[in-house]
């Protein structure tokens, strides 16, 4: 008999069980082709069309026009924190970060092998509970972008408003809200998503851009790292990942079949809202990590008074059904994933689960 667990992982994460059904459906004889999409040529007209449809669709949910592409690509989001500075941190000119994360760490580390970086922006000695407010950053002469990491996976804070640029473009690494919620995508000149957290499997990173911006960059770029490439040759340069690419295509339809952004947008605030009121109701025994101001829609984190009960809180959500809930290592503690695939259903019953712990062990 088949087990399906509320996975509340951070990434690999949950798909709709919907897709997987229809991913499995069709994985012999792919629309009459006699072969899966794991054996067909990237050439193929069928696969073709699968990788345009889900350009043409994550445009539309964005509701971004032709100005913008998006591209599909390897190496996750962590060589998007090379190829950023790479292609858009010129001589002479400096690109600000500001440092939320874990990730915003390492893509730092990445610029400041290209060129100058500042850090208007750094909530790092409060171990990171918090993202900058309207008007919090002041960006420094001749700044090339600034880039931002809009939802912090590891310590569950996230952007609800983005910083005013002004004519400086505005980048971010939007790997673990990518089509949460409805966003002014036109403030970015690039937005980039591994796809693993909220709209795929591992191995395929989105990077949706505004054309002009990712065009004529420099010559002596490697092929494969400048962003022209891939979109002069639409995503199909070299063998991209198709499995991946296939599946965020079928991730995208049903996005738009549950009413597209602005539903996902208050189905999301709906679920978190039931994890994080049994926090606020037993903040001594719950504790949230991040700032209220600034909690994340998709990563739920907390603490309990020791670890002891930490370690048996993930253990026996697991023997109920619940699985993942154990915290990043590198911050410890708790964390719930609920990332567009996941159910009320599921934050209901963690819910019920957190008020029975909290009853037994208080
Ligand atoms: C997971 C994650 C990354 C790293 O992604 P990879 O695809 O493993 O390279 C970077 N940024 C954020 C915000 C993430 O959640």
């Amino acid at each position: 008999m088949m087990k399906r667990i509320y996975n509340f992982n951070a990434g690999p994460a949950m798909l709709p069980l919907e897709v997987l059904q229809e991913v499995q459906s069709e994985l012999l004889d792919l629309q009459g082709s006699g072969m899966s999409i794991l054996e067909m040529s990237h050439r193929a007209p069928i696969y073709e069309k699968i990788n345009a449809e889900a350009e043409a669709d994550i445009k539309e949910l964005l509701g971004l026009g032709d100005d913008y592409c998006v591209l599909f690509m390897g190496g996750g989001a962590s060589l998007q924190f090379s190829m950023v500075p790479m292609n858009f941190l010129g001589a002479g000119q400096t690109a600000a970060y500001a440092v939320t994360s874990n990730f915003s760490d390492k893509a730092v580390k990445e610029a400041e092998k290209v060129g100058k970086v500042v850090i208007p922006f750094s909530s790092k000695a409060e171990k990171y509970d918090r993202v900058p407010q309207p008007g919090e950053i002041r960006l420094p002469e001749n700044c090339a972008y600034l880039h931002i990491t809009a939802n912090n996976t590891i310590e569950g804070t996230e952007y609800s408003v983005y910083p005013e640029t002004g004519a400086v473009p505005l980048i971010a690494d939007m790997s673990s809200d990518i089509l949460s919620k409805p966003i002014p995508a036109e403030k970015f000149s690039l937005i980039y998503a591994g796809v693993q957290k909220n709209i795929g499997p591992a191995g395929a990173v989105a990077v949706i851009a505004r054309k002009k911006f990712i065009e004529g960059r420099s010559k002596a770029l490697h092929s494969m790292l400048n962003y022209e490439t891939h979109l002069d040759n639409g995503s199909l340069y070299n063998t991209p990942p198709a499995f991946a690419v296939y599946i965020v295509g079928k991730v995208a339809k049903w996005l738009k079949a549950q009413g597209g952004l602005v539903m996902m947008e208050q189905r999301n605030a709906a679920k978190a809202k039931i994890v994080y009121d049994v926090i606020d109701m037993y903040p001594d025994f719950f504790r949230g990590f991040a700032k209220t101001g600034s909690r994340s829609l998709m990563n739920v984190t907390f603490g309990l008074p020791t670890e002891a009960l930490e370690k048996r809180f993930a253990v026996e959500a697991e023997e109920l059904g619940m699985g993942g809930l154990k915290g990043h290592r590198s911050v410890g503690g708790l964390r719930a994933s609920i990332y567009n695939a996941m159910p009320l259903a599921g934050c209901e019953k963690l819910a019920e689960f957190m008020e029975a712990f909290y009853k037994i062990h208080k």
